[in-house]
């Protein structure tokens, strides 16, 4: 039987003809392309700015930079998330503080996070795992008994509904969606930020090309022989998107809430063929919230016949590819070494981290392909 790989894109026809037809355009950077992606994708959150960018990595660091983080800032943020969240803060001199899960959700505890703050914190970064959101009454209390400018890591909760709006629309300082090629829906490589803020946007966009001050560029651009004029206002970064990526996501947008279907279909199927068996399934999303289905996280409990190893490797040998979401960054030797982190600090992330893995949930995996993943499962835990 051939392998079922863990991820696939699902690129179709229309977004196949939208490239090759801004290859034909001549504009292969950033132009009217990349400007539409924008409108469009904000039109579909309801968020006033967008800011398309090369990356969700990309995203956070311009986000936390107009944010005003610097040297000796604290960002609070979950241990149970990939390392771009912690790495963008550190790009700025900042210091991410790394806060344990809840056993159930793998969303940041709350009640562990108000420990955690001091007066150095500013920004509060929630990740919505695996495409569950962060309940957003509770986010939003917490972000102001404290003081702090949330921006929400977005990467896997598109599009999904956060206490009846979609992420991206609750008015946040900003939220930072991912296009990578396993995501929701792609680019390749690409990004979004959507905030409410129209200063903050124009300083991300100005940081996202060079430092170049667009406001001052369009002024003189009017002027047709001084069309050559810009300035440079700050030491930027160069995180544009290009338009060739732009046309893959405006199709992929169009196309978004069928994907979320099939993946919310394939979640029901696991849900309902997993049952019974010595396996913790997803957390469901409560009233008024959705789920973006990005990842299908299981855990192994302890009393289970095997261990979380001998499952994985099970499935690998019958060909199912699965992956582990995340190794929480307390124990990556970077931030362990950096901050002097230990597995007790926290305690369900740890614990959780030897028993997790995740399940191949995308678009182009047929009923088969799922019936496959939970007869495998029932052979090798099942009784
Ligand atoms: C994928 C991911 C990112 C980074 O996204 P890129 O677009 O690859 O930079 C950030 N945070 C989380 C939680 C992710 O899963």
């Amino acid at each position: 039987m051939s392998n079922l790989p863990f991820a696939l894109p699902d690129i179709g026809e229309a977004e196949i003809a939208a490239v090759v037809e801004v290859l034909r355009s001549g504009w292969l950077t950033t132009g009217p392309g990349a400007l539409a992606f924008e409108t469009e994708f904000g039109d579909f959150v309801k968020a006033r700015n967008s800011v398309a960018v090369n990356s969700a990595t990309s995203g956070l660091h311009l986000a936390y930079e107009a944010l005003g983080v610097g040297p000796g800032d604290q960002v609070i943020m979950p241990t149970w998330t990939f390392t771009a969240t912690a790495e963008a803060v550190r790009y700025l001199g900042a210091d991410p503080v790394f806060v344990d899960v809840d056993p159930h959700t793998y969303l940041m505890d709350l009640s562990a996070a108000d420990a955690a703050v001091t007066d150095r914190a500013s920004i509060v970064a929630p990740v919505h795992f695996a495409g569950l959101p962060v309940p957003d009454g509770a986010l939003s209390a917490f972000a102001d008994r404290h003081d702090l400018a949330v921006v929400e890591d977005a990467a896997h909760s598109f599009p999904t509904l956060n206490e009846g709006r979609l992420v991206g629309s609750h008015g946040h300082a900003a939220t930072v969606f991912s296009f990578y090629a396993t995501k929701t829906i792609t680019t390749g490589e690409g990004g979004m930020v959507v905030t409410p803020d129209p200063d903050l946007a124009a300083r991300m966009r100005t940081m996202r090309l060079h430092g170049i001050s667009r406001d001052i560029f369009n002024r003189y651009t009017d002027v047709s022989q001084r069309s050559w004029f810009y300035e440079v206002v700050a030491p930027g970064y160069k995180y544009n998107m290009t338009d060739v990526a732009a046309a893959l996501g405006r199709v992929q947008l169009t196309r978004a809430y069928e994907f979320l279907e099939r993946r919310t279909a394939i979640a029901a199927r696991y849900d309902a063929g997993l049952a019974g068996l010595p396996l913790t399934l997803p957390a469901r999303a409560p009233e008024g919230s959705g789920h973006a289905w990005h990842l299908y996280v299981v855990s192994v409990p302890s009393e289970a016949p095997r261990s979380r190893d001998q499952v994985v490797d099970a499935l690998t040998e019958k060909g199912i590819g699965t992956s582990l979401h995340f190794i929480p960054l307390h124990l990556q030797p970077y931030w362990r070494d950096t901050y002097s982190l230990v597995p007790e600090m926290f305690p369900v992330a740890s614990d959780l981290y030897e028993r997790t893995f995740s399940l191949p949930i995308y678009t182009r995996m047929t009923d088969a392909d799922v019936d496959r993943v939970i007869e495998a499962l029932w052979t090798v835990l099942g009784r």
